[in-house]
């Protein structure tokens, strides 16, 4: 195993903000990625009184090699959920919000009806506050996809998660051309959707391999890009090939923005949620 590098050290610190957090998604009943992802930001951004709401259950019909969620039975569908996730978003006083999902290839829909009725509750509880639902593939289901569209969200999300040559590998129930198709259908279909991805790196790519990846992006004209260092969540999960520098990752991020991108995020610890209302903001 690698010996994590300085940059990727970090001392919590206690915050008043995260109890409160804490507490009001376990009265509501809520789930975030940022508790299952075990995600390193989770103390920054709690104490900023953020999240990232998970729908659609905590088990997931998918097994990533470097996820943390659960790949289990997937749980029933709770009809109440958008409505708890949209007072959520209120009592936080949210302004732009990450609503994401297990995969749930067991739906016809993939959940996009789910997906739909949180967008619509949190814009009717919270008219001014801007949706980024970071989506699954749904399977490549157009009908699913338009469903969310429909639904008006501000942004778009779909990670393509690592270069084509290591799906296999580490996203063995995906496709990369088919997650690529998803972020060109969100263009063709509502150009007024913005259109966002992330990567990870330190799975073993090339750089040549990013440099393709971040082409074919602006192929399908994929707006904002985040780019953030892979942690394995456990010994049992993909392990980590390479501590990437901060030095590299600004690299990266000014190649990306040389391709184009509207917006992008590179550095260590981004994570396709961190920090998400920046890219909006840019644009204001
Ligand atoms: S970066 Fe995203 S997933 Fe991580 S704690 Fe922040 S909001 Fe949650």
């Amino acid at each position: 195993m690698l010996e994590k590098p300085e940059w990727l050290k970090r001392t919590y610190r206690e915050d008043p903000n995260l109890k409160y957090v804490r507490e009001m998604l376990s009265n509501l009943h809520l789930n975030t990625i940022c508790d299952e992802a075990m995600c390193p930001n989770f103390v920054d951004c709690f104490s900023k009184k953020t999240a990232t709401f998970m729908i659609l259950g905590v088990n997931c019909t998918r097994n990533c090699r470097f996820c943390n969620v659960t790949n289990s039975e997937p749980q029933k569908i709770d009809a109440d959920e958008p409505n708890r996730i949209a007072e959520a978003v209120s009592k936080l006083g949210l302004k732009y919000v990450v609503i994401t999902s297990v995969t749930r290839d067991d739906l016809p829909d993939g959940g996009a009806a789910h997906f739909a009725a949180t967008i619509r509750a949190i814009h009717a509880l919270t008219p001014n506050t801007a949706v980024e639902v970071l989506i699954p593939d749904l399977l490549g289901n157009q009908d699913a996809l338009k469903t969310v569209i429909d639904a008006r969200p501000e942004v778009i999300s779909h990670n393509i998660e690592t270069v084509k040559e290591l799906y296999d590998q580490v996203r063995p129930q995906a496709i990369y051309e088919r997650s690529l198709q998803v972020l060109k259908s969100i263009k063709e279909l509502a150009p007024d959707i913005r259109s966002k991805t992330g990567i990870m790196l330190g799975l073993g790519e090339t750089a040549e391999q990013v440099y393709k990846v971040l082409d074919d992006l602006r192929d399908v004209n994929c707006e904002f890009l985040t780019i953030g260092q892979y942690l394995a969540p456990s010994s049992a999960h993909y392990p980590v090939q390479e501590y990437v520098t901060p030095e590299e990752f600004d690299r990266y991020g000014e190649i990306a923005k040389e391709k184009g991108f509207a917006f992008v995020a590179s550095a260590p610890f981004v994570r396709s949620s961190y920090n998400a209302s920046e890219a909006l903001a840019a644009e204001a």
